[in-house]
């Protein structure tokens, strides 16, 4: 078997601020999750972690996506991506009306049937600032369907249950492999 392990293109999506680049530093220092090997490795303007399953090298590399320069339509164009992961803010409803939008327009346009999503309540640490119940991230994940994580990338909590979750895709998704 030859050369360069295959690589994983996860995209972080949601509105501005509500963690992306925080969740994806999170992931990409992590240096062990569950049982996993991962080798870090960080490039210039990409992020890459490595993961053994199942004695198979993957790379799984986090495309941050810049909300501010491109639309979601334009990105999910543009990118090659095997699995979507849409952050709102727990602080922010308008946030997770967004995160609830793109999810939408996902599955409308039939990117979720060969691939995954992940809808993520990041910012959970502020507990006394929360504005989107728990229930409502819930309710939206199973109308989609799609799994559902509440984290905080501040506390580094549930960061690493949803490196899992990125990973558990992996093995699920092996048309890359
Ligand atoms: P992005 O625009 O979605 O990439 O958001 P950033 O990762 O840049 O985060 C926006 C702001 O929210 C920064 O000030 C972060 O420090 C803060 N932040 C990100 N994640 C958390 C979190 O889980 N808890 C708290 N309290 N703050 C967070
Ligand atoms: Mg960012």
């Amino acid at each position: 078997l030859s050369g360069e392990p295959p690589t994983f293109k996860i995209a972080m999506l949601g509105s501005p601020a509500v963690g992306k680049s925080a969740l994806s530093f999170q992931f990409t220092t992590s240096d062990h999750i569950c049982g996993y090997d991962l080798s870090l490795e960080m490039e210039y303007g990409q992020k890459t972690v490595s993961v053994l399953v199942d004695d198979v090298e993957s790379d799984i590399e986090v495309v941050d996506h810049p909300a501010c320069e491109m639309s979601t339509e334009a990105f999910c164009a543009t990118y090659d991506i095997d699995l979507f992961v849409v952050v709102y803010s727990v602080l922010d409803v308008y946030s997770f009306r967004n995160a609830e939008r793109v999810l939408h327009y996902l599955r409308e346009n039939d990117m979720l049937l060969s691939r995954g999503a992940i809808l993520v309540g990041n910012k959970a640490d502020l507990e006394r600032h929360r504005a989107v119940p728990q229930e409502m991230g819930h309710k939206v994940a199973t109308e989609i369907p799609c799994k559902f994580i509440e984290t905080s990338a501040g506390l580094c909590h549930n960061v690493n249950e949803l490196l899992v979750g990125v990973v558990a895709q992996v093995k699920l998704n092996p048309q890359r492999l």
